[in-house]
């Protein structure tokens, strides 16, 4: 490993971004009931003080998406696409500013930020391209039998702070296309691009259809238990979807769920550990390893074993881990310092339990910085491999037999992403069909993209986001049964 140098000019681009930045409730940037500080992880100083909504001001959020819900559900969906292709056009106009930000609260390099807000336009884009379906199932003598799709009402959506603006893009423009309307809550730790986001979008939309507030990490239940949101679309930890599901179902709310996962990747013994190293070794530690897709243990046959950890030792080592603005960075810090902890908590473990071949904690320097680590020698029943870590800690196990590894991949309560690593497709094709996951990848992990539906099994989710699938969840079933 080693660290980046500061860049300047990055840094005096953030002073020129205007910071003062608002909640937007019914169409007006108005002022938090209270501020709250929100903290550059790589300095651990404050960025800004960004206003704190309060629970009248989600309640007044939810009311004026209530009453936009009339007019924007009736608007030609043309108009609706219209719509969404000015958001991609504003964000994409205003690229450089909304990444200079993202980096600043997020942590992530700077061309990883500009990188999620080119696809957060790319995906506004898709979806404004979108058809929402309706199918004549008879059209006979006795009757004629349409099946529509309708839009449900307020939508409150739900964000982490691994990738704010993508996770909005995943489900914001579906829910708007489909006709309704949306409450935006980031996660506390990373509200200025989303807020940065709502001045850009606040003229662009009638008033009450898109809302953002935020909150200090305590209102979300405002949201999933309010009486006039008809849908939570909620992007977190399991633990949190448990809540959400719990309070959303009391008067049946529908709700999307993307949740926690521990993905495994599976190394075959045909694989060549230099050709494949590169992508295991981005799966597992983009984005610092705060990827819900991201390959958190990593199964290499006996055979290949020291080798592929060789390999993935030298990438680790050669990585540039800094702040998002030094020039050259490529990982930057954890998000926040309740992760780092967390991040921290795994490391003991895997002292403890396994060899660990290189990386920890960046001493020396402030902000939340682990390099990027690879444990060897550890199994099932340490935390590394048992938990999510969320973060730049990789666990490499050895199995001897594929039917063992497959095993073992399966033995765990998520069930968000797997890989397998192979160059035999066939059969690869055959392990992949035996994995319990939303989506398995050969040869590589983590692609995501706008028409690619992504749903977690087991404990990783409930319902699909993007693509088709994804876009029917805003919407209810609705039967036209017509007489003749
Ligand atoms: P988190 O669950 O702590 O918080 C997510 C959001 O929920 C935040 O906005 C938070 O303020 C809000 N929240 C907290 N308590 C709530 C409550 N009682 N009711 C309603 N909302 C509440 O998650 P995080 O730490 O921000 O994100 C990391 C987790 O998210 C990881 O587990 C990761 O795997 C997962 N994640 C999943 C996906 C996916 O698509 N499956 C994508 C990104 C992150």
């Amino acid at each position: 490993m080693s660290t980046g140098t500061e860049s300047a000019p990055q840094q005096e681009r953030l002073a020129e971004i205007d910071l003062s930045l608002h909640l937007l409730i019914d169409g007006e940037l108005v002022a938090g009931a209270e501020t709250m500080p929100v903290v550059n992880p790589a300095t651990e100083e404050v960025i800004v003080d960004c206003p704190r909504g309060s629970v009248r001001q989600f309640d007044r959020a939810v009311g004026a998406a209530k009453v936009a819900f009339r007019s924007w559900s009736r608007s030609p969906v043309e108009a609706r696409r219209q719509v969404l292709l000015r958001i991609a056009e504003v964000i994409d106009a205003h690229a450089e500013e909304l990444a200079a930000v993202l980096t600043a609260e997020q942590g992530k390099p700077l061309a990883d930020a500009r990188h999620e807000v080119a696809g957060t336009a790319a995906f506004f884009r898709h979806v404004a391209g979108l058809e929402v379906p309706s199918e004549v199932v008879e059209d006979s003598d006795e009757r004629r039998v349409e099946i529509r799709r309708r839009p449900l009402g307020v939508v409150a959506a739900i964000l982490p702070w691994n990738a704010p603006l993508l996770v909005i893009a995943f489900k914001v423009p579906a829910a708007l296309l489909t006709g309704n309307t949306v409450v935006v809550k980031p996660a506390a730790t990373t509200p200025l691009a989303t807020l940065l986001l709502a001045r850009l979008v606040a003229g662009l939309v009638p008033p009450g259809v898109v809302n953002v507030v935020t909150d200090a990490n305590d209102l979300g239940g405002v949201l999933t238990s309010h009486p006039d949101v008809a849908k939570v679309t909620f992007t977190g930890s399991t633990a949190t979807g448990l809540k959400v599901l719990a309070s959303a179902s009391r008067d049946l709310k529908r709700v999307t769920l993307e949740l926690g996962g521990n993905d495994a990747a599976i190394v075959l013994d045909d694989a060549d550990p230099s050709t494949v190293a590169a992508g295991i070794f981005r799966g597992a530690f983009w984005n610092c390893g705060q990827v819900c897709l991201a390959i958190k243990r990593l199964y290499v046959h006996d055979s290949i074993y020291e080798e592929v950890c060789r390999e993935l030792v030298a990438l680790a080592e050669g990585t540039v881990v800094g702040a998002g603005v030094e020039e050259g960075a490529q990982m930057g810090p954890l998000q926040n310092r309740m992760q780092f902890e967390k991040v921290r908590a795994f490391l003991a473990d895997a002292e403890e339990h396994g060899r660990v071949l290189c990386g920890g904690e960046v001493a020396g320097r402030a902000g939340y910085f682990v390099a990027p680590t690879v444990v060897a020698d550890i199994a099932e029943g340490s935390r590394l491999v048992d938990e999510e870590q969320f973060g730049p800690i990789l666990p490499v196990l050895r199995y001897a037999t594929t039917d063992e590894a497959i095993r073992r991949a399966n033995a765990s309560a998520y069930g968000l992403g797997a890989s397998v690593w192979s160059s035999d497709l066939e059969r690869a094709t055959e392990v992949a069909d035996q994995l319990e996951a939303g989506t398995v990848w050969i040869n590589k992990h983590i692609d995501v993209a706008p028409h690619i539906p992504q749903a977690g099994a087991k404990h990783s989710g409930l319902g699909a986001e993007l693509g088709d699938v994804g876009l029917l969840e805003y919407t209810q079933v609705q039967v036209l049964n017509i007489d003749k």
